[in-house]
């Protein structure tokens, strides 16, 4: 039975917020892959079509009944730079549904041909960012981490061009909200005010129920904004992720991980980490995006701040007393991100020495961050300080002292070896989408037309915390040939 709920309430906004526009129908479109769990979950049937039909679904070619498709308007900082007008430019929300827990969300198509926003460009996807996307952002979900997911994934049967000649694709993605802080600073940078609070009250009803009606809520939904962006960005340093453009457009007013580019988790651990290779200055490095996270904060303040107090001054100081706020309250985030992964439960005042001796002993020893973590699940349960942690972080009397200090501190909860230890196996994956494994999948599908290796990969990864997958290949890191040190939009 198929019983999809579709209701369009962006579309009932007013005009100014999008341009109503169809997909542009494309000539092959071949399934890649349909994620029939997530299907489910949004009420379809996927049995109810065959492989070909819904290739013609995702590849916009077939409008489902209830679909009412638009190109959203926004605006934003790319790399510190304001863009008045951005868009989307290769993408369409197709329609909204309410899934079966009643949580609303978009369905976007993502390469689906040229729209008001596509400026210069083609409006389309090639196929290796269709898949990163698909494979990095299946693997955050089942790390536990919010973020947009992938429904599916078709070929285009249409080449397209970026530098060379590579087939075409179009990722079909499902989000709580496609609103970005660049959506705010497209209506507040026409100074068009009456928009911005259409879209506050908007987001409001839709991702933060709780501030309806409250006297100061465009107030409290800045401060709610900023708390979700700073549990979801410490949840990324707790795996290593590294986003790689986190401009103003590519931050979701719901707090999910959006726009996945050229993103990656890096492998040994180094603080300064940059994969992209148009991240020149390591804006985006793994160490900044806190920071960054407040700096967009900041803007989104801008961008709202007649919403916040009628008086200019009051409003500025308000939005003041967030945005520096934001920063020690990050921190507490992540150090409560970080105490997990050592295993307490407990907040006492030693614990962000353990940290940050921990990680200063990894950077010293260029020790691969998700092994380091995922060790300590066996480490805890001898006395002895464990090979398996020796090998990643050297042997001395540092590292030594650090581990009875750690052990003692975990076991003073009261918690037995056993128990904690299984807190630390669910806490710290053992598998991530290294760079080496993803690349690989990637290549088979541009080079090959070979999807069955990015099919495992995407049925590996799902368990990423299960004991056996401590001795999978893919657990392990790269070798010294198979790393991977820059990535690339493709867009
Ligand atoms: P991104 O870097 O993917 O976050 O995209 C930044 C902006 O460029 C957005 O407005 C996109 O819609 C637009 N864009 C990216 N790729 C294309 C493309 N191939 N055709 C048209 N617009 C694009
Ligand atoms: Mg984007």
């Amino acid at each position: 039975m198929e019983s999809v709920k579709f209701d369009n309430s962006y579309s009932r906004l007013s005009d100014c917020f999008f341009v109503r526009q169809s997909p542009v129908a494309v000539t092959a479109p071949q399934l890649i892959r349909l994620n029939n769990e997530l299907a489910e979950s949004l009420g379809f049937n996927p049995d109810s079509r065959t492989s070909a039909e819904w290739a013609e679904v995702f590849a916009g070619n077939v409008l489902l009944d209830g679909s009412d498709p638009l190109a959203m308007a926004y605006a934003g900082h790319q790399f510190g730079s304001f863009v008045p007008q951005l868009g989307d430019g290769r993408a369409l929300l197709l329609a909204e549904v309410v899934d079966r827990d009643g949580i609303r969300r978009d369905i976007q198509l993502k390469g689906s041909g040229r729209t008001a926003f596509s400026r210069s460009g083609d409006g389309r996807a090639a196929i290796g960012p269709v898949l990163r996307e698909y494979v990095v952002s299946e693997a955050m979900h089942v790390l536990g981490i919010p973020t947009t997911r992938a429904l599916a994934a078709v070929t285009t049967g249409e080449p397209v061009y970026r530098g060379t000649k590579l087939p075409g694709a179009i990722l079909t993605r499902v989000a709580r909200s496609h609103v970005r802080v660049g959506t705010f600073q497209f209506f507040a940078a026409r100074q068009n005010w009456q928009a911005v609070r259409e879209l506050a009250d908007y987001v409001i009803w839709r991702n933060y129920p709780e501030l309806q009606n409250r006297p100061a809520r465009y107030v409290e939904l800045l401060q709610a904004v900023g708390e979700r962006q700073a549990r979801l960005v410490s949840s990324w340093l707790g795996v290593g992720f590294i986003h790689g453009v986190m401009n103003t457009d590519n931050m979701s007013i719901a707090g999910e991980t959006i726009d996945y580019g050229p993103c990656a988790f890096m492998d040994e651990y180094d603080p300064a980490t940059v994969f992209s290779s148009i991240d020149h200055i390591g804006r985006y490095r793994y160490e900044n995006q806190l920071g960054i996270v407040q700096w967009n904060l900041a803007r989104l303040a801008e961008a709202i701040l007649p919403l916040l107090d009628e008086d200019y001054e009051k409003a500025v100081n308000q939005a003041t007393e967030i945005v520096e706020a934001f920063y020690p309250q990050a921190e507490e985030c992540w150090l409560d991100v970080m105490r997990g992964k050592l295993g307490f439960k407990e907040s006492r005042p030693d614990d962000r020495e353990l940290v940050e001796s921990l990680l200063t002993l990894m950077h010293e020893a260029q020790a691969d961050f998700t092994l380091t973590f995922r060790c300590l699940w066996k480490g805890i349960l001898s006395a002895e300080i464990p090979t398996e942690l020796t090998n990643l972080v050297g042997a001395s009397a540092k590292v030594d002292k650090w581990f009875l200090s750690w052990r003692q501190r975990l076991l003073a909860e009261g918690v037995s070896p056993q128990e904690a230890s299984e807190r630390l196996r669910t806490t710290n994956p053992a598998l991530i989408p290294r760079n080496h494994n993803v690349e690989r999948v990637l290549s088979a599908a541009v080079k090959d037309s070979d999807f069955a290796p990015i099919h495992r990969l995407v049925e590996q990864l799902a368990k990423p915390y299960e004991a056996s997958a401590d001795s999978m290949p893919e657990a392990e890191p790269p070798r010294p040939g198979q790393r991977v040190t820059q990535t690339f939009c493709g867009t």
